[in-house]
């Protein structure tokens, strides 16, 4: 039976994407109504769940006739435990093991919403210890943090330093180990296992915030890791200084290096984060299916990549051409989210009220030097997260001529990199939008 399942679903998904995440998979057991599949990793179940659900279905009901609930448990082949006392294996850093090898700087398509992240991530892999320490990335979810934190890994192991000791670890899998350890008795080996790695890269550190015993071991290892000069980085849903349920001196030694945020991204990143996939795959997706998804999904990227293999997988299920109607019908339920709903009027209202000035002042062309930054964060913003064009945006504000609108969404944009003002006031305005 798994061999037809196998070949059934080779039928739908990429070879590439086949040999990485089906290739080790089993038929657990079977029972009436639930098929249990086991796979050889985290990764691959998890991107199982999220990428080929429908597909696996479908091709089991293809087979068995029967629409069976499916379940994805990991079975680790010999692939050793990260944490086992055995030495590590031919001098490859276990953390190795741990990568997802599809999580490359390579892959990851950069736009605005994560220029800044994707340089400080860059900086650091290429010198480690050496430039920003730690590198603190935040965001929300589903939109590259995880992703980035395995690229530093990525590189450094295959194409730097490849007996570099790269530790990839979430806080949760810290916290649980050291909980552990004092179980065992033997806090000690935990100690060491941490506290001699060349490269931390730990991520979702915000789960440690309220956990005083493991933010005092963390404390301690960041100060062992830090004054040997190894590099630190650390990602969480928050920036270090609204990290409210952490030690005050955790959240000032996270501030000593770099912090970089990465946003939701942008209209035309997000297509061409969906051209990337499609063209990863092997899909032929016409542009207007992929404008479509890109309106549909502002969420994140994880939900972004999501909608293409559902339209992907209607497609072939049904055996028809990806067609507008098609991506229509196969994301009728997607939500329509906050940003899509956004509109100019809520965006410049919002602008107005933050700077206390009113709309007509904000739209009129006076040129008051208090007027015209909030003006030019407004049309930033319209920019960012609606769908329209200078010209329109120009004549949102009542001008003639949309170079106007142009040199200020690019001082905006440049002011984001060197005017920390500006910067907060931007972050701050889509705080109250819901954006951040
Ligand atoms: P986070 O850790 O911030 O929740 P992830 O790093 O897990 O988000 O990213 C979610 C998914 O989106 C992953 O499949 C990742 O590869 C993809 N992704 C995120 N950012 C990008 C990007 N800039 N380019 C391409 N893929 C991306
Ligand atoms: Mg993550």
């Amino acid at each position: 039976l798994w061999k037809r399942f196998l070949l059934e679903i080779q039928k739908y998904v990429s070879k590439p994407a086949f040999e990485m995440w089906f290739k080790d998979s089993a038929i657990d057991s079977l029972s009436e109504d639930k098929v249990t599949i086991s796979v050889s990793s985290d990764t691959a179940k998890d991107y199982i769940e999220e990428n080929y659900m429908p597909i696996v279905k479908e091709a089991l009901r293809r087979i068995t006739g029967m629409a069976l609930e499916v379940e994805v448990i990991v079975q680790k082949k010999n692939t050793p435990d990260v944490f086992s006392d055995n030495p590590v294996k031919k001098g490859k850093p276990k953390s190795l093991i741990r990568l997802n090898p599809r999580y490359t700087f390579d892959e990851f398509v950069v736009g605005d919403s994560n220029r800044l992240a994707y340089a400080g991530a860059r900086a650091v892999a290429e010198n480690p210890g050496k430039r920003f320490n730690p590198l603190f990335i935040w965001g929300g979810v589903g939109l590259g943090k995880t992703h980035l934190l395995h690229a530093i890994g990525n590189y450094l192991l295959q194409q730097q330093e490849p007996d570099m000791q790269v530790l990839y670890i979430t806080a949760e899998e810290f916290t649980n180990e050291m909980v552990e350890s004092i179980k065992k008795n033997s806090p000690e080996d935990f100690r060491a296992h941490y506290r001699t790695v060349d490269v931390l890269l730990i991520d979702d550190i915000q789960f440690i915030a309220g956990k005083e015993a493991t933010q005092t071991e963390f404390f301690h290892t960041f100060n062992t890791l830090y004054q040997a000069g190894k590099q630190i980085v650390i990602t969480s849903d928050h920036p270090p200084q609204e990290l409210t349920l952490l030690e005050d001196r955790l959240r000032s030694r996270f501030q000593q290096g770099l912090t970089v945020d990465i946003q939701r991204p942008d209209f035309e990143t997000r297509v061409a984060i969906l051209e990337r996939k499609a063209q990863k795959e092997g899909l032929d997706v016409p542009s207007e299916v992929i404008e479509f998804i890109a309106h549909a999904v502002a969420t994140n990227i994880r939900e972004l990549e999501g909608a293409l293999t559902k339209v992907t997988a209607l497609a072939t299920l049904q055996n028809v051409p990806m067609t507008l109607g098609l991506a229509k019908q196969a994301l009728g339920d997607v939500n329509t989210n906050q940003s899509a709903v956004l509109n100019a009027q809520t965006i410049a209202e919002q602008v107005a009220s933050y700077f206390g000035m009113t709309l007509e002042d904000l739209k009129s062309s006076k040129r008051n030097q208090d007027l015209v930054m909030p003006r030019q964060i407004a049309m930033y913003l319209i920019r960012q997260y609606t769908d329209m064009s200078y010209p329109e945006i120009a004549a949102f504000f009542n001008k003639k001529d949309h170079t106007t609108v142009m040199y200020a969404i690019t001082k905006i944009k440049d002011a984001q990199l060197n005017n920390v003002s500006i910067r907060h006031y931007v972050n701050d305005i889509k705080k109250r939008l819901n954006l951040l």
